[in-house]
């Protein structure tokens, strides 16, 4: 029996139901850890098809158990479900109904073909050997407080039964629609903030040399944390640290006080985010005392890297090539951050993109986006290979990787 095909068949079959559903998620968006409408509905929809719920595990997240008639490996699959503080346009007739919040991110068809996957299993339960474990996690664009994943961990979401592998996957505009695009080993990267605070001493904007000019410092300091990624770190080791906001000053001729800048930093493995995460209070702190200004600096992890499995990943890319109508590329890894890692660093498993680009539909926009669209004919994909995969590495064997 070639399930592979026979999966993209039964996607096809519950097509209609599953872009219903991503449009009834899309017209009521939630942000992270207030997903409760997201998750009642996830919780009707896993009861509905005869799968036992979990809820409130890491808060608002929601957890489906489908015990195969065979026993096997324990496998599991992860969708988020939060929205952005982003504004819609008007145009589509399931346009986000609250204010300012919008699934900007695809997360909406993440729920979706996950339920779709949940559905199409749950009808071939009988030939399930195993069981798998449905993640539906809030919170993934709140690395400020955390994310969901860590909480569902805290909760236990990979105990009883014990998770043995596990596979997420991201709708992503980058790649066109149909394709899938992953790689083995790091694929995203490991995320930080900073903030650094500039005390100087204001005064008139003619006469700077009776003050501690932040802003002028601040300048210095901008430029300086350049001088990690180029002159610090081997080149071919990717990296990057970027000063996103700045703030001071009040009007034209008034040095101000101070000055507040904050910034991101990526890396994509432990000790090159060590090094930046040391060199960057290293560089501020002298560069201020050079001109007399005080320093107070902040630098927090968010993200781990998101670490493909070598192993795993490898047969993970021969399961989605087997899908029909879709495509599978490799790709080089990405500086975006995702905290799936959390989950990779417990469970050896596979994340992966799906294409959404399709020019004709007018899907070009990027993900965050206020006219990110996603062409909803990939959702069907999207369930399938989460479905295969489930299927086939709950049937591994013990001794396989
Ligand atoms: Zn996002
Ligand atoms: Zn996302």
């Amino acid at each position: 029996m070639n399930l592979t095909k026979n999966f993209l068949d039964d996607a096809q079959a519950i097509e209609d139901q599953v872009i219903a559903l991503r449009r009834r998620i899309h017209s009521n968006p939630e942000l992270a850890f207030q997903e409760r409408d997201t998750a009642r509905l996830v919780s009707e929809e896993l009861k509905r098809i005869g799968i036992r719920v979990q809820s409130h595990v890491g808060r608002t997240g929601v957890v489906g158990i489908l015990e195969g008639e065979i026993t096997g490996r324990v496998v599991a699959l992860r969708a988020d479900m939060d929205a952005l503080p982003v504004k819609e346009p008007p145009g589509l007739e399931f346009a986000s109904r609250k204010h300012g919040v919008m699934h900007a991110c695809g997360h909406d068809g993440h729920v979706a073909m996950l339920l779709g996957a949940a559905m199409i299993l749950a009808k071939h339960r009988a030939h399930l050997q195993g069981t798998v474990k449905f993640l539906f996690q809030p919170a993934e664009e709140a690395a400020e407080i955390g994310g969901g994943a860590r909480r569902m961990i805290e909760d236990g979401v990979l105990k009883k039964p014990k998770v043995d592998y596990i596979f997420g996957l991201h709708i992503f505009t980058n790649f066109p629609s149909r394709r899938f695009a992953v790689r083995e080993g790091p694929l995203m990267a490991a995320s930080g903030t900073f903030r650094i605070h500039i005390v100087g001493r204001g005064g008139h904007g003619s006469a700077p040399h009776q003050t501690i000019d932040p802003v002028y410092v601040a300048a210095q300091v901008i430029s300086a944390l350049q001088g990690i990624r180029s002159r610090m770190l081997d080149p071919v080791e990717p990296s990057v640290v970027s000063v996103c906001s700045v703030h001071s000053g009040t009007r034209n001729n008034i040095i101000p006080d101070d000055a507040v800048l904050e910034g991101t930093m990526r890396t994509l493995d432990e000790a090159t985010r060590k090094r930046v995460a040391s060199l960057i209070p290293k560089i501020a702190k002298s560069i201020c005392a050079t001109y007399g200004a005080k320093c107070e600096i902040e630098v927090e992890d968010a993200y781990p890297v998101t670490l493909n499995d070598p192993l795993v990943t490898r047969s993970v890319i021969e399961i989605l090539r087997s899908i029909p109508g879709s495509k599978t590329v490799v790709v080089p890894p990405l500086l975006i951050a995702e905290d799936f890692a959390f989950f990779l660093k417990e469970v050896p498993g596979t994340y992966y993109f799906l294409g959404t680009r399709n020019s004709e539909k007018g899907c070009i926009y990027p993900n965050h986006s206020s006219k990110f669209k996603i062409d909803e004919d990939i959702l069907k994909y999207g369930s399938a290979s989460l479905a295969t995969l489930a299927f086939n590495f709950t049937s591994r064997a013990r001794s396989a990787a």
